[in-house]
């Protein structure tokens, strides 16, 4: 069963190891967890629904509750603490088109709110009830999830729009077929949601991120049925395709998505190569992209992120053996991980790997081959764990991410990080902060930074230490040429920081889109577009 108050399966743990506990009391000091709430406390808070029956509706308490927050840092001191403020009046799970059409044309008649709600894996705080005085519907996406036709010879498969990660990919592996689309969050994201929230998944080099995998689809809006007919490609302008893209629920509900997909490839492989400085290994990456090196993947740790994760994955002897022998070929203190994916035909592998393997030389890159490759490719989402094993310690971990220029990518990751690192001191705080570069581009990449810092003594504590930290650094990235998001949306949480990467003229054109759409401002208000 899913968990009602963090992430994941309640049949999957992590752990930290001794030495990865050991690491954070010396860079974060000693942690004491905060006591969590009890699900029977929460249920006994949920206020009467304010919804009028209906046959598809169901105002369970318990389905109030568990559709009531995401997985943001505030959202997870929100159900930890049982603090909800607010709870949906009710949740419905449509299994047609036709189903989602007549609930939105229940909300129109009766002035619902309603918020479409794919996995609920929003880090942004996209599906949290609005503060509005209307009653709230939450409509659960989740039992619309089959491959509903797949063309295999234009290569387009059309999908539920409430369709999980792992059920894309088993019904397309049946059929010899893959989308692509791994964002860490896979295991519980929706095609909806991905499409709705612009994602990018982790192997976005080969596949490409969200906007180049969906083709077109079914949207019900408020005003009427939209079908969006695919092209390979169309100069007939503006893209009706991309007014959805990004469109967080504003505008209406995904019913039906058609994805571009690839025949699975005949090989796949993950390398981990070591550098002797940040330097060395950034301009590898630049290059290995700009050379256009037909990758699957690449992610590049900073030196704190890789001394982190060695310290935090288990098997110390091992992990010393490694570290010893990359110090004797010159990679001691300051080394960066780089892990690169190579995937397609034996005869393309072998090429990309060799022109890889060059690049990557020339700038002191040291090839450990797949052992370490493996091991990140068993555990890709298993990481979201970790939060959990983290905040049973007493610690609490966030991330943040953008993207930018190569020409500031490092300025930005700096600034991102010292402001991370100090915001806290003058209260004697320290916090833990490591970055990786990943989803790179010929022009630049994203930058996705990690903080870890211990629990204050109180939920409002901490919350209000995120707050400082959240809010200084969002500032920090738009002032910056950072965009506010890269890959996490925009949600409640980010809606005050697009206006500085938009212009005035650019949000009043979204906005009077969104009203296009829904004239009544009753799908998912303050989500995007914050004042409403
Ligand atoms: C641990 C973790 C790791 C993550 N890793 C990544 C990552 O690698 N890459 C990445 O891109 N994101 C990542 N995310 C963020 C999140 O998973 C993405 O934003 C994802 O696209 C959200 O999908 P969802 O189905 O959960 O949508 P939800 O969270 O349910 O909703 C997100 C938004 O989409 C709207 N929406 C959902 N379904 C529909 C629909 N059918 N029609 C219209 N609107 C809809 C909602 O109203 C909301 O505004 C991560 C999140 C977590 C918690």
């Amino acid at each position: 069963m899913r968990r009602w108050n963090g992430w994941g399966s309640e049949a999957t743990s992590m752990s930290i190891p001794g030495n990865g506990e050991d690491f954070l009391v010396e860079r974060v000091g000693p942690a004491s967890p905060l006591p969590d709430v009890a699900l029977a406390d929460v249920l006994q808070q949920v206020p009467d629904s304010r919804l009028p029956a209906h046959p598809l509706i169901s105002t369970d308490p318990e389905a109030r509750v568990r559709h009531a927050r995401g997985q943001s840092l505030p959202d997870w001191l929100a159900m930890r603490s049982g603090e909800f403020g607010r709870f949906p009046d009710g949740v419905a799970y449509p299994e047609t088109s036709d189903q989602v059409r007549e609930l939105m044309d229940f909300c129109l008649e009766q002035d619902i709110v309603l918020i479409p709600y794919g996995g609920g894996t929003s880090v942004a705080g996209h599906i949290n009830p609005p503060e509005v005085d209307k009653p709230v519907l939450t409509v659960d996406m989740g039992r619309m999830n089959r491959l509903l036709e797949l063309d295999t010879e234009s290569q387009i498969a059309t999908f539920g729009a409430g369709t999980p990660g792992p059920l894309v990919e088993s019904q397309l592996r049946a059929k010899g077929y893959t989308l692509g689309h791994f964002p860490q969050s896979f295991e519980l994201s929706t095609l909806g949601g991905w499409v709705a929230s612009r994602s990018s998944g982790q192997q976005s080099l080969r596949y490409g991120r969200i906007e180049q995998l969906f083709a077109g689809g079914r949207v019900e809006t408020p005003v009427g049925r939209m079908d969006i007919p695919t092209f390979p490609a169309s100069s007939a302008g503006p893209d009706v395709r991309e007014m959805i893209l990004g469109s967080e629920g504003r505008m209406g509900i995904l019913t039906e998505v058609k994805v571009r997909v690839s025949p699975l490839a005949e090989q796949e492989n993950f390398y981990v190569i070591f550098f002797p400085s940040w330097e060395q290994a950034r301009t590898a990456a630049r290059q290995l992209v700009q050379g256009r090196v037909p990758l699957s993947m690449l992610r590049l740790s900073n030196a704190v992120e890789t001394e982190t994760q060695l310290a935090l994955a288990g098997h110390e002897k091992l992990i010393r053996l490694l570290e010893a022998y990359l110090a004797r070929r010159g990679a001691d203190q300051g080394k960066c991980m780089m892990t690169l994916g190579v995937t397609g035909t034996k005869l393309q592998t072998k090429a990309v790997l060799a022109q890889a393997r060059a690049i990557t030389k020339a700038q002191g890159g040291i090839n450990t081959g797949t052992l370490l490759g493996k091991k990140w490719a068993a555990n890709r989402f298993r990481m979201p764990y970790l939060r959990e094993a983290l905040w049973q310690l007493g610690y609490v971990v966030d991330t943040l991410e953008t993207a930018t220029d190569w020409d500031n990518v490092d300025h930005l990751a700096n600034l991102i990080e010292n402001n991370l690192r100090t915001t806290l001191s003058p209260l004697g705080e320290a916090v833990h902060v490591f970055t990786h570069l990943s989803h790179f581009y010929s022009q630049g990449c994203s930058i996705y930074t990690t903080y870890v810092f211990r629990a204050g003594a109180t939920y409002s504590e901490t919350l209000e230490w995120w707050k400082q930290l959240k809010y200084s650094t969002s500032s920090l990235i738009v002032n910056n040429r950072g965009t506010i998001s890269h890959q996490h949306g925009v949600g409640k949480d980010h809606a005050p920081y697009l206006p500085a990467e938009k212009g005035g003229l650019g949000i009043r054109a979204i906005r009077a889109l969104c009203r296009e759409f829904d004239p009544k401002g009753l799908m998912n208000p303050q989500t995007l577009l914050s004042d409403d």
